[in-house]
């Protein structure tokens, strides 16, 4: 079969700006955008917002403060969202949260104020964001193809359930994650490291309750001394556990310890141990059997919890997440591409539209059980607006995870506040393009920075 009958494309939506992706960094991209006054389509595939946030159930978000811990430098946009969750018992607030703790998974490198938060709260506090801001939202939607006037995006053909749509927009924001828009429009992208051929492991992440917090945390402090070797291997917890279990036969997955992360009720926990390895999130087939193995491989580690982990013989499982949680695929290429040594050397490129001092985090790079995190150098580092301009094109913004950096700077900045702010940055920048009558490329990054500063972003 070479023919599709598709229907008559239907053109009754235009925008000034299209955000597609409806993730950390597409949510925060569309109500930036309209909080500017422009008219803003958001197009996403799933039945929510919040993408790894909510339908990867991902959590804690990382770290918005500085490597010393000292000052919130993630704010903007990523601080009212946590605030507004924390004003209604959906989110801890990241000042009172320590590294260390339950909440890091007892990790103590990188991890202080992460925000512990529930999934269905961000679901509701986005869609009222969005609403608030006046976004008309697609839910159930899917980007199907870029169009193009020469080398200049003028739109995009989107599918659902009632066919094909044709939204004509100004500026397209592309927060896929995959960067779908980028490499459909003809962008440059690398996917995972290409020089050495891997791509970050999977996860099915999953989540728990009716655990005992305090038996948990008295077998953590009796195992104090042994809990955090550096030999090419970053123990997380309970990995005196898992040695015993795989001793017995017990434990048959690529982890050598357990991510095991409080959420805001101390019985419940969110599970982040399953290993997926090779998975091509922009291949269905390969999704597909990562979301097969990966609740298989949550089954596992269930029973191995009720067996080995003191505080957990009564735990029930609360839910699996509705999409596997993909750490990396492509890298879109962008008039900048941030390096590694960019973060670990605390760069701050004159056009910095956000401050971050995430560490940097690849798995799976020396042998599927190795988890390299790396702190950065100085207090922070900065992500320069030309890393969002995707390359060769016109009117794209790329932000969120697909953003253009290398893959082990990805590894740092693909944390959901980073996100965010890329988010947040790109939805401003795209409405000022717009109410300017310029290109993204011509927006004056004095007046970007400028207004982001009025809008609560930290810019140092
Ligand atoms: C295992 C794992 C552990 C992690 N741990 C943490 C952590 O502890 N803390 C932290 O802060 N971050 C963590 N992260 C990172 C973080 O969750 C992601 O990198 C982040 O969510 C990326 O945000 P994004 O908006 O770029 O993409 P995503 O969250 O992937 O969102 C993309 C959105 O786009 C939609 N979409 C995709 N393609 C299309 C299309 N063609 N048409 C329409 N819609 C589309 C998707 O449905 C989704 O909603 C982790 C990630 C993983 C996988």
């Amino acid at each position: 079969m070479n023919q599709y009958d598709w229907g008559p494309i239907r053109e009754e939506l235009s925008a000034d700006v299209i955000v597609v992706g409806g993730g950390p960094a597409g949510m925060c991209a569309a109500i930036a955008a309209a909080r500017e006054g422009v008219q803003v389509v958001l197009v996403e595939q799933g039945g929510s917002c919040g993408g790894m946030a909510t339908q990867g159930m991902v959590g804690p978000f990382m770290t918005c403060y500085d490597r010393k811990g000292e000052t919130m430098i993630i704010r903007g946009l990523f601080e009212e969202i946590v605030d507004r969750m924390v004003e209604r018992g959906y989110a801890i607030h990241p000042s009172g949260v320590h590294a260390g703790t339950g909440f890091t998974s007892w990790i103590v490198l990188g991890h202080d104020h992460v925000t512990p938060y529930e999934p269905e709260g961000l679901k509701l506090v986005i869609d009222e964001m969005l609403e608030e801001a006046g976004v008309y939202i697609l839910y159930h939607t899917s980007f199907l193809q870029p169009v193009l006037e020469v080398n200049t995006l003028t739109g995009i053909l989107v599918s659902s359930k009632r066919g094909l749509d044709f939204i004509r927009g100004k500026v397209v924001i592309d927060c896929t994650g995959d960067g779908d828009v980028a490499v459909r429009s003809g962008v440059p992208y690398e996917m995972g490291n290409e020089e050495l051929g891997l791509i970050q492991p999977a996860t099915m992440f999953f989540h728990i309750c009716n655990a005992d917090e305090a038996a948990m945390e008295a077998d953590i402090q009796a195992n104090l001394h042994n809990f955090y070797r550096k030999d090419g291997v970053n123990y997380r917890s309970f990995h005196w556990r898992v040695s015993e279990a795989r001793e017995k036969g017990d434990w048959n997955l690529k982890r050598v310890s357990l991510g095991l992360f409080r959420m805001p009720k101390p019985d419940e926990w969110c599970v982040n141990t399953s290993r997926l390895m090779g998975v091509d999130s922009t291949d269905n087939e390969s999704l597909t059997r990562a979301e097969i193995d990966g609740r298989r491989q949550a089954e596992h580690i269930m029973h191995f919890l009720r067996k080995y982990v003191p505080g957990c013989e009564n735990i029930k499982l609360k839910a699996t997440a509705s999409h596997v949680g993909i750490r990396e695929s492509r890298h879109i290429r962008g008039d900048y591409r941030l390096t590694a040594e960019d973060l670990l050397s605390g760069t701050v490129p004159q056009d910095s539209i956000l401050l971050a001092a995430n560490s940097v985090d690849v798995h799976g790079r020396f042998g599927p059980t190795s988890n390299e995190y790396v702190a950065i150098g100085g207090d922070y580092y900065g992500v320069p607006y030309r890393s969002l301009i995707a390359s060769g094109v016109e009117q794209l913004l790329i932000a969120g995870r697909c953003v253009s950096a290398d893959s082990t700077a990805a590894g740092a900045i693909r944390v959901m506040p980073p996100c965010m702010a890329m988010g947040q940055a790109a939805g401003t920048a795209a409405a000022m393009a717009v109410k300017e009558k310029l290109t993204v490329r011509e927006v004056d990054i004095h007046t970007l920075r400028q207004t982001l500063r009025e809008r609560n972003v930290y810019l140092g």
